[in-house]
């Protein structure tokens, strides 16, 4: 299998982008891979730190371990939002590909200090090991937030991600670009949209002599703002939250449809395909299917 770094060169060529979809349990689990093995393309699997916390760090790397044979396209396992450099080394040692090292609320000076730190303690368990860093304020949570005026978040800047990229040696950076984690209700609703600032994603590609960029807080965002973000430098692309709210409902619906049904593995699939449906529906659209 082609290391994730080669995987992100090469997506990078083609202009599309890797899907990266967070899993809390097997039914999550099993939806993104039926989806990525349905359409043949690489797709990022990620855990965050109550994720990996519910479902075992090393036990999910064992389980994706023996899955990915199964899926025919590379599978690669990354420990999301990771706030210590104890969780990320736990993780590298279980066999996860990548990490997101997530400093992002200390001051720049702190997050450089610590996000340096990472790279060279996770290089040295693994030489081919991805970390991601973070600056900027994206919110936390992939939740549903209830409605109220945005927070006015700034924008990370094209020089702050230069010197940021250079001070750390991260892999891939992950920018605030207007982009936030979660939804409102209202976009639950379908009332409302995020949108990006593409031309601010432009400019830190430009900066940073073509470094990898990940968009975190992809959720609820405008089809067409995800599309022209892959085109303006955008390599990897966060769903979250789309996927908890289709897990949800699948899961609400299946109980409501047999009230009487106890068999869990009667009850979950319809859980597993509407994660597997929405998946799909954006993996379509970052590898850049017209019907996406
Ligand atoms: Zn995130």
């Amino acid at each position: 299998m082609d290391s994730l770094r080669e995987i992100l060169s090469r997506t990078q060529r083609e202009g599309v982008a890797l899907g990266h979809f967070n899993v809390a349990d097997l039914s999550m689990l099993k939806g993104v891979l039926a989806a990525a093995r349905e359409l043949a393309v690489p797709v990022l699997v990620g855990a965050s730190e109550g994720e990996r916390e519910f479902l075992g760090t090393r036990q999910l790397a064992l389980l994706l371990k023996s899955l990915r044979e199964e899926v025919g396209s590379p599978v690669f396992l990354n420990a999301d939002h990771t706030h210590s450099l104890g969780k990320a080394v736990e993780a590298a040692q279980a066999g996860f590909d990548s990490a997101v090292m997530d400093f992002s609320a200390l001051p720049l000076e702190e997050n450089i200090r610590k996000t340096r730190e990472a790279v060279q303690a996770l290089r040295a368990i693994n030489p081919s090991f991805i970390v991601e860093g973070e600056i900027g304020d994206i919110g936390t949570g992939s939740e549903i937030h209830a409605d109220a005026p945005g927070p006015a978040r700034a924008l990370s800047t094209p020089e702050e991600a230069k010197q940021f990229i250079a001070a750390t040696g991260i892999d891939v950076l992950a920018p605030a670009v207007g982009n936030m984690h979660g939804m409102f209700a209202r976009m639950v609703r379908g009332e409302a949209q995020k949108h990006l600032d593409v031309e601010r994603i432009r400019q830190i590609k430009n900066a940073t002599g073509g470094a990898f960029l990940t968009l975190h807080g992809g959720s609820g965002t405008a089809d067409a703002d995800l599309r022209s973000a892959i085109g303006a430098g955008i390599n990897i692309v966060h769903i979250n939250t789309e996927l908890r709210l289709a897990w949800r409902r699948g899961l609400e619906a299946a109980l409501s449809g047999h009230p009487d049904e106890v068999v869990p593995y009667r009850i979950l699939p319809p859980a597993i395909e509407a994660v597997k449906q929405v998946a799909l529906s954006r993996l379509r659209l970052f590898n850049g299917s017209k019907d996406g």
